[in-house]
Formats: C-alpha cells, sequence, structure tokens
C-alpha cells in the first residue's frame, strides 16, 4: 500500500488513496424459476443482495427456501431468468461462458454443499486444483500447512472416497481457502462437521476474509450465521429479513417467523 509523503504536504497534493468500498457483488431482483413435469417452482422472487469488500454475509432459511439457488446464480454457476447481477464490477448477464469462467477461476472460491471432489486425485491434489487452474501455484509446505489447520495434517495421499463425510468436507474448505479468492461462497460448509471441528473451519474462513476479500455463507447454523457481519434471512423467495450482528436467538425467532 502506498502513503503520501508527509514531507510534501500541498494543498493541491491528490488526497490520498482511499479504501474501495464499490461492493465485490451486487444483486438485483433476482428472480429463478425452475420447472418440474408439469410444475413451476418460483425458487427466488426477486432477491437483493450487495456484499461490500471485507464483509462476512450469512445467509439462513429453511430447507428448500433457494438458498443454494441463489449461491449458484451469484456466482454464475446457474442463470438467473432475470435481475442484475455484478461479481467484482463485473456484470455477469453481458458476459461469455468462457469470460465468466475466467472470472470465476481468478477471483471465485466456492465450497459446494455436494464438495464435487474428484476420486481420481488424492487430497493434496485435489486442495491445489482451483490453484492450479488460477496459475497461482502453491508449494507441498503450503498445501500441508493448509490441511494441518482443518485438522487432516498427514493426509495428502489419501483418496476421497476412503475419507468420511466430514473429512471430505474439510478437503473442500481447504482447497478453496488455499487460492485465497477474492470472494468465497460457501453452502453450507460445516454442515456435516463436529461442533469443535465447524468451530475452528468457521474461524480458518473467517480469518480469510480481508479488507479486500469477502465471504458468502449460507447456512442452516443459527449460531454460526450469527458470527457474521450481516445475515440474510429467506423466505418466500425473497429477502424476508437482513440483520447486522444478531444474536442467534434473534435469528431463531426470525425463521420461525418465516415458516
Ligand atoms: P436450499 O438450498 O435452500 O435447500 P435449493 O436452492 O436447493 O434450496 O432448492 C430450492 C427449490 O428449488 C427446491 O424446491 C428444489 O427442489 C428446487 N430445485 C433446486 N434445483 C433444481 C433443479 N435443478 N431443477 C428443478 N428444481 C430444483
Ligand atoms: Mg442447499
Amino acid at each position: 500500500m502506498t502513503s503520501p509523503s508527509p514531507a510534501s504536504p500541498s494543498p493541491a497534493s491528490p488526497s490520498p488513496p482511499q479504501p474501495s468500498s464499490a461492493p465485490l457483488l451486487k444483486a438485483e431482483n433476482i428472480r429463478k424459476t425452475y420447472r418440474k413435469h408439469k410444475d413451476t417452482i418460483e425458487v427466488l422472487r426477486g432477491v437483493n443482495l450487495e456484499v461490500l469488500p471485507g464483509e462476512f454475509v450469512a445467509i439462513v432459511g429453511k430447507s428448500g427456501s433457494g438458498k443454494s439457488t441463489l449461491l449458484y446464480c451469484l456466482c454464475g454457476l446457474a442463470q438467473a431468468d432475470s435481475g442484475s447481477i455484478s461479481l467484482c464490477g463485473e456484470p455477469l448477464d453481458a458476459q461469455n461462458a468462457n469470460h465468466l469462467a475466467r472470472l470465476r477461476r481468478d477471483h471465485v472460491g466456492f465450497i459446494f454443499q455436494d464438495l464435487n471432489l474428484v476420486s481420481a486425485l488424492n487430497v493434496a491434489d485435489n486442495v491445489l486444483l482451483p490453484s492450479k487452474m488460477a496459475h497461482k501455484p502453491a508449494s507441498r509446505a503450503q498445501i500441508g500447512d493448509m490441511l494441518r489447520h482443518v485438522g487432516l495434517g498427514g493426509m495428502e495421499h489419501e483418496r476421497p472416497d476412503n475419507l468420511s463425510g466430514g473429512q471430505r468436507q474439510r478437503v473442500a474448505v481447504a482447497r478453496a481457502l488455499l487460492r485465497q479468492p477474492e470472494i468465497l461462497f460457501a453452502d453450507e460448509p460445516t454442515g456435516s462437521l463436529d461442533p469443535a471441528t465447524a468451530k475452528s473451519v468457521m474461524q480458518l474462513m473467517r480469518a480469510g476474509v480481508t479488507p479486500r476479500s469477502s465471504l458468502i455463507m449460507v447456512t442452516h447454523d443459527l449460531d454460526l450465521a450469527a458470527t457474521a457481519d450481516r445475515v440474510i434471512v429467506l423466505a418466500d423467495g425473497v429477502n424476508h429479513a437482513t440483520l447486522r450482528h444478531p444474536t442467534s436467538e434473534q435469528l431463531f425467532e426470525l425463521m420461525q417467523q418465516a415458516s
């Protein structure tokens, strides 16, 4: 970071650079409908969301309320029917598929609810894969450190199929964190972890949020959601409520109202 020289103050000098407050993610009026046989399910009916650099935003809502669908739309893995989304200042709707793939590769991390580990690769190569694709090479030592941080020290050579659900989840977390994305989308990243491991994984993800990056996490764990800077309660396809630094009791009450 540059700072103005104290030796040369002048009224005509340009003001020092300010931290950018442009949102890393801005979504307006997102709508998404699925068709199942003859039925139409209006999953998202006008969701709005803005996330600033440095923010940790949690999204909660009952099962089937469209949380995963929303995350997929926000990162361009699914296409919203209407509405506008910009990610790292780039409008998603106006981009072609290759550009979108590059944007995700270079700026976005994703911890999928169904993990998407590559069973043909061992743990270390799974963790390395997105960094390799983003041309952000990591050393074996860095991979080993990251695995130790998520409680998988020494498991570099294991295959995902030989791990428990909780261990596989931690591989997915390590994989997303290793490359330090500007925006990390996490879909129930602690869903199959015991409370102690969930807490340490959460601390690790929280520590990955810098003044220039953001974490957007879907969770059903209201205690974890309450550690976010802001919590969005999703219900009936819209933002039912937004709370800043809520308690888990407040969230519980809102979830009850929403159901
Ligand atoms: P959540 O993550 O909140 O549990 P989802 O976003 O997974 O909710 O799903 C919201 C609704 O959309 C559910 O009713 C689900 O069955 C439906 N849905 C999700 N994905 C698809 C799909 N690819 N095709 C059809 N329906 C889908
Ligand atoms: Mg889901």
